[in-house]
């Protein structure tokens, strides 16, 4: 299974080069896409999606058994194969989810009325909705709704489920359970993940892509790019006063108040002070190193 993207390039009208000449290939499993706000991870989980068109570049589909997928020619197709959550999930604040769900399979081509039935109810009891499928969604929680959007997203059984920005506005217990329910439907499925939160891709996701103005800035295994970090990020508390100072003698990654004092992550080949601890590295220091390295070139 692979969806195998080539020069994928995207200028609006409005000027902005949203897609520079992206190129990836995902695999089944989860792939992370990180990006700050505006980076361009939306405008290429539409493009995948067939919701909007690039401008150069091609995107194929290809499950291993039947003759590979052109995504942006052959939209129907794609359509049978992917499940998309996008950023702003609306529902129907009316209906129950039940009743949604049904209606959304019908549009989805599910018209044998028994099969539909159990479909929704199989997506409801793995989304854990089975208990409140007959509450109007409006009284649902910003956790539940999302569940809602990956049961909406997962009928037809697709085989790419793109889910953008899921977790942004949930509390840890909703976000703990709203990841571990994309793990659970990893094994079988490419699953891209677009997020600026870097801590869910470091849990989650196997491969990762970092795309900054319209361009991949790297694209491998997510354990790869941490352990390019190993033993040169360096943890100092340095004191309010001091920090401007500090900030430009040292190469700061990443700053963190903690009950009112300032500690920095700092980026150094060798130790920069007798005092500084040596941090196991995450896939954040990776991610603001990158990012820092790139916008001063
Ligand atoms: P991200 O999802 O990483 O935040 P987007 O793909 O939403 O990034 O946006 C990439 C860039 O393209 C941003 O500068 C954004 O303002 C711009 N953009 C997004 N959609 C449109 C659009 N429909 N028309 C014009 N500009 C857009």
């Amino acid at each position: 299974m692979e969806l195998i993207i080539q020069n994928l390039s995207k200028t609006y009208g409005n000027g902005v080069k949203a897609l520079n000449d992206i190129s990836l290939t995902l695999n089944r499993g989860m792939f992370g896409l990180l990006g700050p706000n505006g980076a361009g991870k939306s405008s290429l989980m539409r493009t995948i999606a067939t919701l909007q068109e690039p401008d150069s570049g091609s995107i194929t589909f290809n499950d291993g058994f039947n003759p590979p997928i052109d995504v942006l020619k052959q939209k129907d197709e794609v359509r049978k194969v992917l499940g998309y959550l996008p950023q702003e999930f609306g529902v129907y604040p009316k209906i129950d989810a039940e009743t949604l769900l049904n209606h959304l399979a019908v549009l989805k081509g599910i018209t044998d009325s028994a099969k539909r039935k159990k479909t929704v109810e199989v997506l409801l009891e793995k989304t854990n909705l089975t208990n409140v499928k007959n509450k109007n969604l409006g009284g649902y929680s910003g956790g539940m709704k999302q569940r809602f959007g990956i049961a909406q997203a997962l009928l037809g059984n697709p085989q790419i489920l793109i889910v953008d920005e899921p977790t942004a506005g949930l509390d840890p217990e909703e976000r703990n359970r709203f990841l571990n329910l994309l793990s659970d439907l990893s094994n079988d499925k490419i699953i891209i993940l677009s997020t600026h939160i870097v801590e869910d891709v470091q849990e989650l996701c196997p491969n990762v892509a970092l795309v900054n103005k319209g361009q991949v800035v790297f694209a491998g295994k997510t354990s790869e790019a941490v352990d390019e970090m190993r033993g040169k990020v360096w943890k100092d508390h340095v004191k309010k006063t001091n920090l401007e100072t500090y900030r430009e003698a040292m190469n700061v990654i990443s700053e963190r108040m903690v009950a009112g004092e300032t500690y920095v992550h700092v980026f150094d080949n060798e130790r920069i002070a007798p005092h500084a601890i040596e941090v196991e590295p995450s896939l954040e220091d990776f991610y603001f190193h990158r990012l820092k390295v790139i916008n001063q070139n």
